[in-house]
Order: C-alpha cells, then sequence, then structure tokens
C-alpha cells in the first residue's frame, strides 16, 4: 500500500496519482491515520504542480463520500443548486430560489456565510426576523416538498473532509489552486443529491478569481469534473469589479431582493439574476429553450408569483414573511450619511473589493469565523460606473451604528470611488456561458 510519503514525492515530482492512491491517502486523513502536516505538505505540492481532471475528479468524489450524501429521490422532479464563488452585493440566491421554485424545479440550495470582504447568503437570510437557516434533515424534505426551496446553512456531516481540508489550506496559503477549489466546492454541492447546478463564477476586483483568465480556468474544471460524475452544469463567468446591484449588507440586500421580487430592479440584478434563473429553470426540464426559460423567469416576478413563493419559503422556514410587503420590518441602522463626490465627471471606478471592505468594516461581514456580524449596516450604492455625476451630489450612503467603525470605512469608500473627465469604456456582465451535459 502508497504511505502518506509517497502520495506527497509523487505530487511533487509531477506523477499522476491514482484514484485509488487519493482515495486510500483521503480515508488515512480522515481516520487520523494521516496527520495533518502530511495532508499540508501534499496541499502544497498541489498548490504548486496542480492536479489532472483525473485526480482532481478522484478528490472530489471522495471528499463528497466522506460524509452523508441527501437522498433527495422521494421529491418527484429534477433538482436544481445554484452555487456563486462569491462577491459584494451578490444577492441572486435569494431570489433565484423562489423564481425557479416557482417556474417548478426544485432547488435544495445550501449556503455560506459571509468571509473576507465577499457577503453570505446565510447572514443575510438571518436579518429575517425567525429565519432558520438549519431546518432538521426531515424539515428540509417537508420544506421542499410543500415550497419548492430550501435554502440552509451547511451541517457538520455534509462533506467533513472540505471542512478539515480548506482549514489546512487556510493556514498553509494553499487555498488559491484550481484543482481544490473545484473540488472544495463540488464535493458540498454534490453531497446535495442534485441533478444540476448553475455556477455563478465571479470575475473582477471583488472576486476570489479576479482575472478572466483564472475565472475561465476555474470554470472549465468544474465543467470537467461534473461532466464525469454524470452532473449537468452550466457556468456563467459574471463580473464583479463593481458590486452587483446597489445594496450592500445583510438587511439592506434583502431589501433589494424584495424590491425585486416586488418588480423594482437595477438592471445589472435582473440581466445576471434572469440569466442564471432561465439555466436553472431550464436544467430543471420546465423550459424548452433558454429564451422561453427567460420568459418564465420574467413571468414569475411580474405576476408575483416568485414574491409569493419567497413568503412561502420564509414562513416554511420559521421567518416573518410580512417583511415582503413592509421591508421595514428588517433591522436598520440607526444612523445614514451621505458620502459626497469631491468633484464633477464620471464614475470611472466603483470597486467592489474596497466597497466590500468598507462594509465590513461597518460591521456588516466577518474577518474570523467567530465574529459578530451587525445585520442593519452596509452601502447603498446611488452612482455606479459609467453614471455621471457633479460636485457635492450623493455617490452612496453609508447605513452605520458605530462612529468607530464609520471612521474606519470613509476611507476605504474613498479609494473605491473615482470620478474622471471620460466615462469609462462598458464591461460586460455576462463575460462567457460554459456547458457541462453530464
Ligand atoms: N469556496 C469553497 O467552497 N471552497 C474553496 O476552496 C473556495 C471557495
Amino acid at each position: 500500500m502508497i504511505t502518506a510519503r509517497d502520495v506527497i514525492q509523487k505530487t511533487r515530482d509531477r506523477q499522476k496519482l491514482t484514484s485509488s492512491e487519493i482515495s486510500s491517502f483521503l480515508r488515512g486523513y480522515m481516520s487520523s491515520q494521516i496527520t495533518d502536516y502530511h495532508v499540508a505538505a501534499w496541499l502544497m505540492a498541489v498548490y504548486l504542480n496542480g492536479m489532472s481532471t483525473d485526480e482532481t475528479l478522484a478528490l472530489t468524489r471522495e471528499m463528497r463520500d466522506s460524509g452523508k450524501v441527501l437522498d433527495l429521490s422521494a421529491i418527484p422532479g429534477k433538482k436544481i443548486d445554484k452555487h456563486s464563488t462569491g462577491g459584494v452585493g451578490d444577492k441572486t440566491s435569494m431570489m433565484l430560489a423562489p423564481i425557479a421554485a416557482a417556474c417548478g424545479v426544485t432547488v435544495p440550495m445550501i449556503t455560506g456565510r459571509a468571509l473576507g470582504h465577499t457577503g453570505g447568503t446565510l447572514d443575510k437570510l438571518e436579518s429575517i426576523p425567525g429565519f432558520n437557516p438549519k431546518p432538521s434533515p426531515g424539515k428540509i424534505i417537508e420544506i421542499l416538498k410543500s415550497t419548492g426551496a430550501a435554502i440552509m446553512g451547511q451541517t457538520d456531516d455534509l462533506a467533513p473532509a472540505d471542512r478539515r481540508i480548506y482549514a489546512l489550506r487556510d493556514a498553509t496559503a494553499t487555498v488559491e489552486s484550481i484543482p481544490l477549489i473545484t473540488s472544495s466546492i463540488l464535493s458540498k454541492k454534490l453531497a446535495e443529491g442534485i441533478d444540476g447546478l448553475v455556477m455563478d463564477v465571479k470575475t473582477g476586483s471583488g472576486a476570489f478569481m479576479p482575472t478572466l483568465k483564472a475565472a475561465t480556468s476555474l470554470s472549465r474544471s468544474i465543467v470537467d469534473v461534473c461532466r464525469a460524475m454524470k452532473t449537468k452544469v452550466v457556468v456563467l463567468i459574471t463580473d464583479m469589479e463593481q458590486p452587483l446591484g446597489r445594496a450592500i449588507g445583510n438587511a439592506l440586500e434583502i431589501r433589494e431582493c424584495i424590491e425585486f421580487l416586488n418588480g423594482q430592479t437595477p438592471e445589472d440584478l435582473e440581466t445576471v439574476t434572469i440569466a442564471l434563473a432561465a439555466h436553472m429553470i431550464r436544467l430543471g426540464g420546465q423550459a424548452r429553450s433558454l429564451d422561453h426559460a427567460s420568459k418564465l423567469a420574467y413571468q414569475s416576478v411580474a405576476r408575483g408569483e416568485a414574491a409569493q413563493r419567497f413568503r412561502k419559503i420564509i414562513r416554511a422556514q420559521g421567518g416573518d414573511e410580512r417583511v415582503v410587503d413592509n421591508p421595514d420590518l428588517l433591522p436598520r441602522a440607526a444612523n445614514t450619511t451621505g458620502f459626497r463626490a469631491k468633484t464633477s465627471g464620471f464614475v470611472t471606478r466603483c470597486d467592489a473589493k474596497f466597497l466590500g471592505l468598507a462594509s465590513n468594516a461597518l460591521g456588516a461581514g466577518r474577518h474570523r469565523v467567530e465574529d459578530h456580524v451587525d445585520l442593519a449596516v452596509g452601502i447603498y450604492l446611488d452612482k455606479k460606473l459609467g453614471d455621471r455625476v457633479v460636485k457635492g451630489e450623493v455617490l452612496c450612503r453609508i447605513h452605520w451604528n458605530d462612529e468607530r467603525r464609520f471612521t474606519g470605512a470613509v476611507p476605504l469608500i474613498e479609494q473605491a470611488y473615482q470620478i474622471e473627465s471620460k466615462p469609462p469604456r462598458r464591461r460586460s456582465l455576462i463575460h462567457a456561458v460554459l456547458k457541462g451535459q453530464g
């Protein structure tokens, strides 16, 4: 049998591991026969030398099978999830689940918390009074049957190998590796027992993969593994140079989602949400074509069906559904201050990363997993890339509770915005779409 040392040496020397070698290495780690230092050394070898698709596939499968795989066969129809690599103001999940469910797709959506400069869907949902992000397994099936969608946090028994390996990657500067990211994301998604996945891989300053080249490599790797796992997948590479929509921060983003479902929408948010929804509806077998799927998604919003579905999902998960009609029931910050333009011209920078960091500085996110999150604070963008502004006009509104935090956020907002005499070149919202048939 191959030893841990042999596994490390093979990857170090760019030799391919077989799937049974990867399997015995991972199993040895999960049963404590192989130590953190072995795995840490191997992760660095993978980081430096990469892995083949077959190796990534074997790692993904082994990590998925390190815990429980949900059995949703009791629920008829196709089960489709969506996952984003994370961004600033990225609130599409809360709209996609009700839209896709209203169009007949079942959506078992497992989602995460804020970390770094990006927000987390789970924190955002917790700004709805009473919302329970961790229903029991039995309750999840009941919610999926009655509402068509459940939005929930990851349980400890879902891909536990990923949690342990991710902590090691974080500690050893090996997070930014395409095969490791692929296996980390897909092991959790494939443990949900889904038939298909729509991935939103973000690119731009506020994204995990800032360059289009890196985002494309990750997307290809995800498609290759899903294809081999016979799971249908569509990957959209979407822009995260500036935040999506206008709201950043938990309750502010829920408010924007509700406005969207009630028919009021910033254009960029609508474009990305409807595109993702259409792919979910198409993968879920509820439309003849992508055009048809887009039409169904629009109709579900226009007819109020998606808003009605959101009410149902909130109620089923113990939340106060009245927020859909009265967003003033969401937490609100004690103070709002306008951040004003110092010159006239066009907005040429509205940097997602700095605005995400500023929102975090206000208390909307966390630096460490155990940090407390202030659900009410954040930033509302009155002006975005390409907008004309006059000196003294409000660029964004800062919603804050703590003066020290407010003072810490302002310089970051100053760095986020730039105003010049000429408008910037327009960036695409959707850079590419990659498909795998599974
Ligand atoms: N998200 C994940 O779940 N895993 C990674 O490795 C990176 C982003």
